[in-house]
């Protein structure tokens, strides 16, 4: 069984990994400053000329890029190439806001492509597996990137795309599909519909998963393994940077691997933009190293997350970045207290409830307020109020001392959370609407 798709470049040493980032740098800032007006102008307003750059340790001289650049300069203003060399759109899924467009030539396609491929082979992916991909097809990257992935693998796909969970279910089954691949949150619906339906863990021909999109905890990986008898792999990526396949974990399940030798990354100081040693926590910044149409340059994506170069069991070399503890625009301020929904899910799955649950923030006579709706198993229902009221003050506590603040808890019936296909919308905050 193959252990890597491109077993050169996934064990590079350091050295070899770092004059590929030079060379491919040096010859990307060059490329950007002489056919993206917008991008040059930073340049030249900070002072910076493509010659002063000539390592990636020089690269922290670079202007940043944010998505307000990428709204601004929406559609063509970041484009590094002609358009008749593009051969793709996509958008990113307007989670926190307006959506950008970003594109591709076939070149920037089959390297994404590839960098899916090296997902799949690490999550134990061969040419006679059966890849279901239950990614949205569309503008969107997850589909388009694990389809194409499973392609350059030589994987027999199955191109879902998502929703429609009892057909997914049928073909999942029928068709004996041993990978799937789609956001945890639909992972954790297609293992609780399949229990519905009267099948057991072991019953479906699946081996692994490969799940990502949106931010889940090390508790929904065990419920989802635990649902589909799995291994269940964590995958990252923004369309921005290309798509899925940024990042991917390995057997040893401790974070990703970043493809290195496509994506340069850094850490840095949200508040001051300083690059941070390794280690540290900070907002993770992507540098595209290959990119033909769509070449970012220090792209801040906002995702919070420590990178390390631990040797890693698998024998790959490159960098790892933990998993997302959520993006610095997902963390809730909530009267003064820093609260991510990661670490509410933490709770919730470790006393025993559902990964279904919504956090509602409101604010009443100028105090913020914090309600937590979660389901109850059918197990755990209950008609007698004192009974529910002992466990809603003990799942509060518990809230307590994780967040340190106290929300107010709500059990809720079985399924009367709403389920999601895609990424799951876990929080709503009021307080927007009174601004
Ligand atoms: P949008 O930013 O509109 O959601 P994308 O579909 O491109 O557009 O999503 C990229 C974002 O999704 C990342 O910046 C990150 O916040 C999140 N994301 C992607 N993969 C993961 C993952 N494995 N864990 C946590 N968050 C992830
Ligand atoms: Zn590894």
């Amino acid at each position: 069984m193959p252990k890597y798709y491109q077993p050169e470049i996934e064990t590079a040493s350091y050295d070899e990994i770092k004059k590929i980032q030079n060379e491919k740098l040096v010859k990307q800032v060059h490329h950007v400053y002489n056919n993206v007006a917008y991008y040059r102008n930073l340049m030249d307003e900070k002072g910076v000329s493509p010659d002063d750059i000539k390592t990636v340790d020089d690269i922290k001289k670079l202007p940043f890029l944010t998505k307000a650049d990428l709204r601004e300069a929406y559609p063509y203003g970041l484009l590094g190439t002609d358009l008749k060399n593009c051969v793709r759109i996509h958008s990113t899924s307007g989670t926190t806001g307006k959506r950008v467009v970003a594109f591709y030539t076939q070149n920037d396609i089959d390297l994404w492509e590839e960098c899916c491929a090296r997902a799949l082979v690490a999550a134990g992916g061969t040419p006679q597996d059966v890849v279901q991909v239950a990614y949205g097809f569309g503008l969107f990257t997850g589909g388009s990137g694990l389809n194409g992935g499973s392609h350059k693998l030589g994987s027999l796909t199955l191109p879902m795309s998502s929703g429609n969970t009892d057909r997914q279910i049928q073909f999942l089954m029928d068709l004996g599909a041993t990978i799937l691949c789609c956001t945890p949150s639909y992972a954790a619906f297609i293992g609780e519909t399949l229990a519905e339906k009267g099948f057991k863990p072991e019953d479906n021909t699946l081996k692994a998963g490969i799940f990502g999109a949106e931010p889940w905890t090390e508790e929904m990986r065990h419920d989802i393994e635990r649902s589909l008898g799995i291994k269940a792999f964590d995958i990252y990526g923004l369309t921005e940077i290309s798509g899925p396949g940024v990042a991917f974990e390995c057997e040893e399940q401790t974070g990703m691997h970043i493809n290195e030798d496509h994506f340069y990354a850094e850490i840095i100081d949200p508040e001051t933009g300083e690059v941070l040693p390794e280690g540290e926590e900070g907002e993770l910044v992507f540098t595209s190293l290959d990119k033909e149409a769509f070449p970012l340059l220090r792209y801040r994506t906002r995702d919070l997350c420590v990178l390390t170069r631990k040797k890693c069991s698998c024998g790959r070399t490159h960098v790892k970045m933990c998993k997302p503890k959520g993006r610095s625009d997902d963390m809730l301020i909530i009267r003064g207290v820093n609260v991510f929904p990661s670490q509410i899910e933490t709770v919730l799955l470790n006393e025993g409830y559902t990964p279904n649950y919504q956090i509602v923030v409101d604010r009443e006579n100028n105090t913020d307020t914090l309600d937590i709706y979660v389901e109850m198993q059918p197990d755990q229902f209950s008609d007698v109020i004192s009974d529910l009221q002992e466990r809603e003050k003990a799942l509060a506590g518990a809230m307590r001392t994780m967040l340190g603040i106290g929300p107010k808890m709500h059990l809720v019936a079985p399924k009367s959370v709403a389920r999601s296909e895609g990424k799951a919308v876990r929080v709503v905050d009021k307080r927007k609407l009174h601004d």
